[in-house]
This record gives structure tokens, C-alpha cells and sequence, in this order.
């Protein structure tokens, strides 16, 4: 008897995980199909100086439409692609689909596209090398290309290697920021070692300015310590006048958010690189 409701247990538990796994393997079929046919799609997300408006940069931003999951988040995308082992994938057609981008984008104003990277990206030995073969196949030089990491990429465990990489990597006019500033865990004694140029304030603490007075501090601070440290600041998830105010006033350089624009498919990010994209907002 306790036997059978042994196996009964076990068949429950069993359709429960069978469901997932469904669910799971599907996800990870149609995720190999979007790699092979290389149908992953980047976005741009024009960043801008917020005392002028003007553009100063991208963001590129993975999209995955899927005929068959539909439409899935890169919130949802990368932590699968890190669990089964597709991260560096991901990434190497990320990277390769932004720089073919800027290749075809020569002729237009230039401004860096900044790149998001997994922790997992790196940590893989071939990073470097990678990342050299892909500027040099399209012709890019490295001051166009701009790497986002965040503070979980910083722990200690690694720190000098990741450190000696992080190095490497601005040796080749690489620029490096830290992304979603704030809620992380790095010691500011590491932080201060670090080769970085730009702090980007995450968008929690942008959120309520300027009518809460703790994100005001917050956010006040990160502002003093990356002057002090002589570094940029990007403000993340500007979506209304009183924030990009507030921020110019407290010369916060950088700003990108929905208040200026969505990420874009490349043919209309292209608008922002030639000035239409003013044209069409009047
Ligand atoms: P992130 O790098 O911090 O990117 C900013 C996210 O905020 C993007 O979400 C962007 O669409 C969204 N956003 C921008 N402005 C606003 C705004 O004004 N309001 C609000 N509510 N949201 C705004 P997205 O594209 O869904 O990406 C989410 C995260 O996924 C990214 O956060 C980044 O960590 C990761 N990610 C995206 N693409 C890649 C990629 O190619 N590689 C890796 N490793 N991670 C990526
Ligand atoms: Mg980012
Ligand atoms: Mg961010
Ligand atoms: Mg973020």
C-alpha cells in the first residue's frame, strides 16, 4: 500500500515536471532555432545629453520574436540562455549583428552602441578573442563599441582576473560602464580600481525624482562620488520633464528613457543618426 502511494507520489510529481520540462525543452528547441537561423534581433536605445537633448550614444537591446512562444523578454531570454549553456551564443550574435549595424551605418553621424554582457560572457577565456575577430571582420574601430556589465559581474571571488580583463579591454579604446549603478553589491574600494568611464544610475532611483526625498539623496550621491571619481553618468528610465530636470540640474551628463525613446529597430534609430528623428518629433 505505502508503496503504491510511493509511485502515486512520484507520478504527480513526475506530470508536474514533465509539464515544466515541456515547457523548458520547448523554450530551448525554438531558442537553438533563433541561433541557427539568426533570427534574434537587436534594438537601439538612443541615450542623451540631458542639458541639450542631443544624441550620445545606443544602447543595443536583444528582442526575440518567436513564430511559435511569440514575443519573450530579454529579462526571460537571458537567464535561460545562462542555464543551458547559450549565453556566449547569444552574445557572439548580439555582438556580431551590432557591429555589421555600425558597419552599414558608416556614412552616418557615429556614435558608440553599448553592448550588454553576462557575467558568464566574462568568464569564458575566448571573450577577448572573439571580441577582437568581430570588430576586425567588420571594420569597427573599438571607440564605436561600449560594454555594459553590472556589479554582479564584479565578485570578489574573480577579482583580479576580472580586473586584468576589464583592463584589457578599455587598452583597446573600449568603453565600460557599469550598468543598473546602486543595487548591486561591489565595495566602492574594488569600484575605485576599476578602469570604468560611466556609472549609469539604475532606473529604481530615477523613478520617483524629484518628489522622493531618499532617491534624491540616493541619487545626489552617486552623482558626487562619480565626479569624484571621474566618471560619467548616464540616468536610466528618464520618462518625464521634472526627472531630465532635476538630473541637468544636478549635472547628471547623460540620460535614456522613454521620455526620449523606446529602443528601436535599426531603421528608425537610423532617423536619430541622421536628425529626423527631431524632424518627426516636432
Ligand atoms: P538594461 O541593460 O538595464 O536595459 C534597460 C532596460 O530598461 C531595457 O529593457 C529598456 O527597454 C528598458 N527601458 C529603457 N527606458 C525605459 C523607461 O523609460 N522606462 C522603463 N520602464 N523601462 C525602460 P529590456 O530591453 O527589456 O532589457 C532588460 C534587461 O535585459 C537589460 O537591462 C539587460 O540587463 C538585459 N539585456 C538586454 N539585452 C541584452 C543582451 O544583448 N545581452 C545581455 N547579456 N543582456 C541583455
Ligand atoms: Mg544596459
Ligand atoms: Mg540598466
Ligand atoms: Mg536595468
Amino acid at each position: 500500500r505505502s508503496k503504491e502511494l510511493g509511485r502515486n507520489k512520484f507520478r504527480f510529481y513526475n506530470s508536474q515536471m514533465s509539464e515544466q520540462n515541456r515547457q523548458e525543452m520547448l523554450l530551448e528547441e525554438r531558442l537553438h532555432h533563433a541561433l541557427t537561423n539568426r533570427t534574434l534581433e537587436v534594438y537601439y536605445q538612443p541615450k542623451v545629453d540631458l542639458a541639450s537633448g542631443t544624441l550620445t550614444g545606443l544602447e543595443a537591446l536583444l528582442r526575440w520574436h518567436d513564430e511559435v512562444l511569440g514575443t519573450v523578454s530579454p529579462a526571460r531570454v537571458i537567464p535561460l540562455a545562462e542555464r543551458l549553456g547559450l549565453i556566449e551564443a547569444v552574445g557572439a550574435q548580439v555582438l556580431d549583428k551590432v557591429c555589421a549595424q555600425l558597419a552599414a551605418w558608416s556614412h552616418l553621424d557615429r556614435v558608440p552602441v553599448a553592448v550588454n554582457l553576462s557575467v558568464l560572457q566574462l568568464h569564458s577565456d575566448r571573450f577577448l578573442a572573439e571580441l577582437d575577430r568581430c570588430l576586425a571582420q567588420h571594420g569597427i574601430p573599438p571607440q564605436l563599441i561600449e560594454l555594459e556589465i553590472t556589479e554582479s559581474c564584479l565578485m570578489p571571488e574573480r577579482a583580479d582576473a576580472m580586473l586584468a580583463l576589464l583592463e584589457a579591454i578599455r587598452a583597446r579604446g573600449i568603453q565600460l560602464s557599469i550598468d543598473d549603478f546602486g543595487t548591486g553589491y561591489s565595495s566602492l574600494a574594488y569600484l575605485r580600481k576599476l578602469p570604468l568611464n560611466t556609472l549609469k544610475l539604475d532606473r529604481s532611483f530615477v523613478q520617483h525624482l524629484p518628489h522622493s526625498a531618499e532617491d534624491v539623496e540616493i541619487s545626489l550621491a552617486v552623482l558626487g562620488l562619480a565626479r569624484g571619481l571621474g566618471l560619467q553618468v548616464i540616468a536610466e528610465g528618464v520618462e518625464t520633464p521634472e526627472q531630465a530636470n532635476f538630473l541637468a540640474q544636478h549635472q547628471c551628463g547623460q540620460g535614456q528613457g522613454y521620455l526620449y525613446s523606446p529602443a528601436l529597430p535599426a531603421h528608425k534609430a537610423a532617423e536619430w543618426l541622421t536628425g529626423q528623428a527631431w524632424l518627426g518629433g516636432q
